[in-house]
């Protein structure tokens, strides 16, 4: 059997292209534009979420909601089906740490004693770095809130601005501690993934393990020890302090396989052995079902909602007055709102139920809304006395006459001439 049967190969060359991957997508996301909107980003002066090139204003509670449980769900199925490889393959924290220890390790800056006698100026280089890298992340959040581009403009004239300035300034203080002195010690003693992880296995949940049963051909080199950056010994079992990220499974391999032998520790679905079918419990299936639900219902919600809309209600006080003529005058407001990324022209039009026009006062003709503009009408409509307190059909019309959005309004009871008005 060649080589490369026996050792399936090394994870970390996996591993690390993967962490690149992901953290170029989370530097780049904020830079993507779709229609003029950025990809993803919550402005907080319009507390509205960009999202796929569509605004969701905070109005639009509904939406964030099925969001919120969206991605709680999705959390939950990404615990339940690969346990910690998240910590040790796509946490933020542990692709940084990685990144540090191996730049540290690069200039030549050991650990313990070989640090203390490193020379002062790759100390100076090695907590420059880590400074730049604290910095690039911050950015990276702020970019979330603050789009890239008015990022740079407003920092190139010196007005980032008093809130994006002391994110920027606490959160690269925070990571650059993390970074120079803290690293690993966070997912090992503050980190509560891991408790709630341990909480949530499953019997398929994806583990890293050094399996028992061929416990007999461990020669006890201790090279998956050396290897692990947690210091634990994946021989004692599932430990809460294993970030899973298969280094000591790789030191394993190595050594293994100049035997001729596979690796005794393996990455397992659960203990049945039975693969990834594991995963085929009703626990997962429940959670799946109800995370496709929801991002469907979300996806529908999203598409199917129209980009204008229309409330209708009536002003307090004066709601109805008589005309000499016989007719009576309702008065109502709207609030229209223009939740799409282009301008629009739209006139408001009344109809009485077999469709004739009712006349309409007040400034409702030719209404220009800008992009994501909300805009309150006070109007009233002039109605005769023989519609009675029935309903009235209020259209919102494009400039060539076709109707883009509509609501019903119920007119107040005919009122004679002599009557003041209803309050
Ligand atoms: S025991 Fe293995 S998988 Fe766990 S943290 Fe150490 S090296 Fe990584
Ligand atoms: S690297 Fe493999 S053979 Fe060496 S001590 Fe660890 S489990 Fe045993």
């Amino acid at each position: 059997m060649r080589k490369a049967d026996r050792t399936g190969g090394r994870l970390g060359p996996w591993r690390r292209s993967f962490q690149w991957a992901t953290s170029l997508l989370v530097l780049g996301i904020p830079f993507v534009r779709i229609g003029g909107d950025s990809l993803l980003r919550l402005d907080p002066p319009s507390l509205t979420l960009y999202l796929g090139g569509r605004a969701l204003p905070i109005e639009e509670l509904y939406l964030f909601l099925l969001l919120g449980i969206a991605l709680i769900l999705l959390f939950l199925l990404v615990t339940l089906a690969f346990g910690r490889a998240w910590c040790g393959w796509a946490c933020p924290q542990t692709t940084l740490s990685d990144l540090t220890e191996g730049f540290r390790a690069r200039i030549g800056l050991g650990a313990g004693a070989e640090t203390k006698a490193a020379n002062l100026w790759r100390r100076g280089v090695f907590h420059l770095f880590c400074l730049a890298l604290a910095l690039l992340t911050a950015a990276n959040l702020v970019w979330y809130f603050l789009s890239p581009y008015e990022f740079f403009a407003r920092l190139a004239q010196g007005r980032l601005g008093m809130a994006a300035g002391l994110t920027l300034a606490v959160t690269a203080a925070l990571v650059y501690l993390d970074l120079a002195w803290v690293r690993r010690l966070l997912c090992r003693e503050f980190c509560p993934y891991g408790r709630f992880q341990s909480a949530l296995v499953d019997p398929g949940t994806l583990t890293l393990r050094f399996h028992p049963d061929e416990a007999s051909r461990c020669i006890r080199c201790g090279a998956c020890v050396r290897a692990c950056p947690m210091d634990i010994d994946i021989r004692r079992g599932d430990q809460i302090e294993c970030i899973n990220c298969g280094r000591c499974l790789d030191a394993c391999r190595d050594v293994m396989a100049r035997r001729g032998q596979a690796g005794i520790i393996r990455y397992t679905f659960g203990l049945s052995g039975r693969g990834a079918a594991a995963l085929l419990n009703p626990r997962m299936l429940l959670v799946t079902t109800a995370f496709v639900a929801i991002c469907a219902i979300f996806a529908a919600t999203l598409l199917l909602r129209t980009s204008l809309t229309l409330k209708l209600g009536r002003p307090t006080g004066l709601v109805a007055r008589p005309l000499d003529d016989g007719q009576t005058l309702n008065f109502f407001l709207a609030v229209v709102a223009n939740r799409g990324s282009a301008p629009l022209e739209v006139g408001l039009r009344a109809r009485a139920p077999d469709g004739s026009p009712l006349r309409v006062l007040g400034p409702v003709a030719e209404i220009h809304l800008a992009p994501r503009e909300r805009r309150r009408l006070d109007f009233a409509v002039v109605s005769p006395n023989s519609l009675g307190a029935g309903e009235i059909l209020l259209t919102l019309e494009s400039p060539q006459g076709q109707t883009l959005v509509s609501g019903q309004a119920r007119l107040a009871a005919p009122l004679d001439a002599k009557d003041k008005g209803t309050p």
